[in-house]
């Protein structure tokens, strides 16, 4: 199956007489006839529900439609993009490791590696994705455990050099995880580029419609856990909490997922709500038809910023001379996302003059939804950044992020047109 028809056919596929459209499991347990039987669960030897905190069949069948439009081996869904992001660092990196990340990252996540993670003994180091690949290649320590990146950097729309970072990753040893949530798997699939693990915020496009937070990560199950056995001891060595299981012995190419799972998620519990996975899945099912018309508008809108005075910059991949129009063109040449990165002429007080003058176009911490919103980051979403961590992550003070929705194009355009008349 094409990817389109992924979306509305993958996951939940119900046999004759079946609800045509995804059950949802609302219950917190499930019930078995022995006890023997319900032991075997717990002990990891035999599959089946038991508890929601672990998994619920509803959010396995959206994390399976996922994990297929992805081209993964296996998923998981989470409570949110934060939970996502954290398990996957967290499942195969504990206190005294360390791993590299793009520092023009999402500002969440960047916190989240930052601050969080360095207090559980696990230090970051950020890094200029748009180093050359023997300069990136100096960050390599001995301990070091993963590379992270995002496809399509939240706010910057700046574009990942997949290749360059799944070499790095791979002639170290270690594998190359990528949050994917802005293209989202209709218009990059990041396992295509060598990554080996990919997490999204569903929140956002997969969503679609600002209704409910939530994660995912799928695993390709390319990385070879046991030829680099004395890097991961926590899938390659006996898990006392289950009765000495290896995750990698026993599971395979399911590995990495079942670990997370059945660990992390048991010990932790972000689980995603059964009811949020329902919601999830009605996006997921009209997501490529969303993402074509998202990129339409957008590129349409940064043509119209472009050709602004009172614009004084635009970043869009997909726009004809963009520094990372190239990237893009080779990695999503369906194009990228509607999102865009532009700067009002004149500084912070006209931005926000131009903000707040928009009729429809709406200031919300959100972004890649239906309709179109935007926002500050230096005022909002990366307030916590020092003016330092700022410019190293790329954000200029006067960057405006906006989402560009599914509206008709000419009064997306017609709105902004009339907020900058008002500057
Ligand atoms: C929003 C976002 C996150 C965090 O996701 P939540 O669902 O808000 O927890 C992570 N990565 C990226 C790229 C995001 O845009």
């Amino acid at each position: 199956m094409k990817i389109d028809t992924k979306c509305l056919h993958e996951g939940y596929k119900p046999a004759k007489g079946e609800p045509r459209q995804l059950p949802i499991y609302q219950s917190t347990t499930f019930k078995y006839d022995t006890s023997d039987e319900m032991g075997k669960l717990f002990d990891l030897e035999a599959s089946g529900y038991f508890y929601t905190r672990l998994q619920n069949p509803t959010n396995d069948m959206v994390a399976e439609k996922i994990c297929a439009m992805e081209g993964g081996v296996a998923a998981m869904l989470t409570s949110s993009g934060q939970a996502a992001n954290f398990y996957a660092i967290f499942n195969i990196c504990e206190s005294g490791d360390h791993f590299i990340a793009s520092s023009a990252i999402y500002g969440g996540t960047y916190n989240l590696f930052s601050v969080t993670m360095k207090k559980m003994g696990i230090e970051c180091t950020f890094v200029d994705q748009t180093l050359p690949e023997e300069e990136l290649a100096k960050y390599f320590k001995p301990n070091t455990k993963a590379v992270f990146g995002e496809t399509i950097t939240n706010p910057t729309v700046s574009i990942l050099d997949f290749e360059k970072f799944a070499r790095l990753a791979h002639s170290h040893g270690v594998p190359f995880i990528v949050d994917n949530t802005f293209a989202t798997p209709v218009n990059c699939r990041p396992f295509e580029w060598g990554a080996d693990i990919v997490t999204h915020s569903t929140t956002k496009y997969m969503d679609g419609q600002g209704v409910g937070v939530g994660g995912a990560i799928v695993d390709s199950g390319n990385f070879d856990w046991m030829a680099h056995a004395d890097k991961f001891p926590g899938l390659t060595t006996p898990d006392d909490s289950y009765h000495g299981i290896t995750y990698a012995e026993r599971f395979g190419k399911g590995a990495y997922i079942t670990k997370a799972t059945a660990q992390l998620m048991r010990d932790l519990g972000s689980i995603q709500a059964p009811q949020n996975a329902f919601y999830l899945n009605l996006g997921l099912e009209t997501l490529s038809v969303r993402m074509e018309r998202h990129c339409k508008n957008a590129l349409a809108v940064a043509e119209f910023l472009k050709s602004q005075e009172k614009i004084a910059w635009v970043h869009y991949a997909d726009l004809e001379g963009d520094e990372y129009h190239d990237l893009a063109k080779k990695y999503m040449p369906k194009g990228t996302c509607g999102v865009l990165a532009f700067g009002v002429a004149g500084g912070r007080e006209a931005s926000i003059k131009f903000m707040d003058s928009l009729k429809f176009a709406s200031i919300v911490t959100h972004v890649a939804d239906a309709k179109t919103c935007l926002l500050h980051p230096a005022s909002h979403t990366h307030r916590q950044l020092t003016e330092e961590q700022l410019i190293e992550a790329g954000v200029a003070p006067d960057l405006i992020r906006l989402s560009v929705g599914i509206e008709d194009v000419e009064d997306i355009i017609a709105d902004l047109k009339q907020a900058l008349e008002q500057i």
